[in-house]
């Protein structure tokens, strides 16, 4: 694509302007000939490692280890929990036969991993000596989304989908493993810069087979909420289902308690939603696959000083572990900061002849397009010194931009009013019955999030719930949804 097409406006059309630049930034191809399954291009690609090279290092550092199970589930398994398999049998895909021949027992593309995994669990865990017993994969789901698809978004393929299982001696020890999911989140998302929310979703949208569930969202700049993270607390619901037992130490058999963490390459979806401007992607240098771009501006008969003075630049910060690149490409200086503006690399350094006769760089910011001159001798510093700020300002606005968009009001007319003039969240006083929080649901046009976690936060006092005027116990949490 040449900087002649002209590009959609983040500010303006959101959703436009997403489709279009996870194909004109590289991140995917959405023309694979099945509809919701994409092809991950290589740029695309390597910020996704690179946010899940945090995501490992996170379960390494908790004592998670990884595995990986095969993506076929017999259907005798899946149909083992009964509030599982009612909540995904309509989205699994179906393995009938092998070849010609029709299967005797059909086998489920996995939707999600707990019917695969726990008969497998009920074989490995045997004392109370193997809990708690923590492992996670990140592999390819299968879900036959109806909705309409959008990449990394909501797809029929979500192929980097992570997800821990956990399972416990008791309740209280599986408290305290959502407690460490949650941790483990919040420094991820401050890795990402990206600032979330946390509901405890409503009863009639809890994962199936959950005993309760947490959501995390963060805001996309239309005003609709993304989900990005999900711990669920199973109980013993898996375990009674699969026979996932062990010996106490007085030597009774006890079902254990499991809970699970998910995540997918929604995570992406929303460093390129929220972070993103007009003119494209602005990466966090922490998953930036370029930090630093520099680009030498060569004039006539002086042109080998620039192009050396550049390279010596860049293997400088390469040293000392920065990711950088030098574009030599025989084309113009406005062309090259249009591209790598797209790509959304942190840094640009510019050096022309005056820059190399003063022994001097230009540094140009991604996310405030700021431009200043440093002394070649404090280069490596100010580069370090600038990825840092440029991280801190990411997360600064965009959770300026998250609690600007947080309103609480008393009235369904208040929230009617919010959703019309800038959308984001309504927080509601809610009297915690599912026949109100339905009814504001379809009065809003929205979905509950939930009530605020953790709960001391969702309590409130003095306030009626707007739809049956009894007394509300609740905040309840509605937003326009991706
Ligand atoms: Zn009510």
């Amino acid at each position: 694509m040449g900087s002649k097409v002209k590009r959609k406006r983040w500010s303006e059309n959101f959703s436009e302007w997403y489709n279009e630049l996870i194909e004109t930034a590289g991140i995917q191809d959405k023309r694979y000939p099945v509809k919701g399954m994409n092809i991950w291009l290589p740029y695309g690609l390597k910020i996704m490692r690179n946010v899940e090279k945090l995501i490992h290092a996170e379960m390494r550092g908790t004592g998670h280890e990884e595995v990986l199970f095969p993506a076929l589930i017999p259907e005798t398994e899946f149909q083992k929990e009964a509030e599982h398999i009612a909540g995904f049998e309509g989205e699994v895909y179906w393995v009938t036969h092998a070849g010609h021949d029709p299967l005797e027992v059909r086998l489920i593309l996995r939707p999600t991993s707990e019917t695969a995994m726990y008969s497998m669990f009920s074989l490995w865990i045997r004392s109370h000596a193997d809990l708690p017993f923590k492992i996670y994969q990140i592999v390819n789901t299968y879900r036959y989304e109806t909705k309409h698809t959008r990449p990394l978004i909501r797809v029929r393929e979500i192929s980097r989908f992570f997800e821990a299982h956990t399972a416990h001696d008791s309740y209280e020890d599986a408290e305290r493993q959502i407690k460490e999911d949650l941790e483990i989140f919040d420094r991820l998302t401050r890795l990402l810069a990206l600032p979330y929310i946390v509901s405890k979703r409503p009863e009639w949208d809890k994962f199936p087979g959950a005993y309760y569930s947490l959501g995390a969202e963060v805001m996309m700049p239309d005003g609709r909420t993304l989900q990005i993270g999900t711990m669920h607390n199973y109980r013993q619901n898996f375990a009674r289902a699969y026979n996932i037992q062990y010996e106490t130490e007085e030597g009774e058999h006890e079902y254990a308690h499991q809970t699970t963490f998910g995540m997918s390459e929604r995570l992406l979806a929303a460093l390129i939603g929220v972070h993103g401007d007009d003119r494209g992607l602005v990466l966090p240098p922490t998953v930036a696959p370029i930090q630093v771009v520099v680009v030498p501006i060569p004039k006539k008969d002086v042109e080998g000083d620039v192009s050396v003075y550049s390279r010596e630049i860049a293997e400088e910060l390469m040293n000392i572990g920065v990711r950088v690149h030098v574009d030599e490409r025989d084309i113009r200086p406005g062309r090259k900061y249009y591209d790598w503006e797209m790509k959304g690399v942190p840094l640009r350094i510019e050096v022309g002849p005056r820059e190399v006769e003063g022994r001097k760089a230009v540094l140009a910011r991604r996310d405030t397009l700021e431009k200043r001159t440093v002394e070649r001798s404090d280069l490596v510093k100010e580069v370090r010194e600038t990825l840092d700020k440029i991280h801190e300002n990411l997360h600064r606005r965009a959770k300026e931009f998250l609690e600007g968009h947080i309103k609480r009001v008393d009235t369904i007319e208040d929230a009617r009013r919010v959703f019309r003039d800038r959308r984001g969240i309504v927080e509601i006083p809610w009297c915690g019955e599912e026949s109100c929080g339905l009814e504001m649901e379809e009065a809003l046009d929205a979905k509950m999030l939930g009530t605020p976690y953790p709960e001391e936060n969702s309590m409130i006092t003095d306030k009626k719930c707007p739809i049956c005027g009894r007394e509300a116990k609740f905040i309840a949490r509605f937003a326009r949804t991706y």
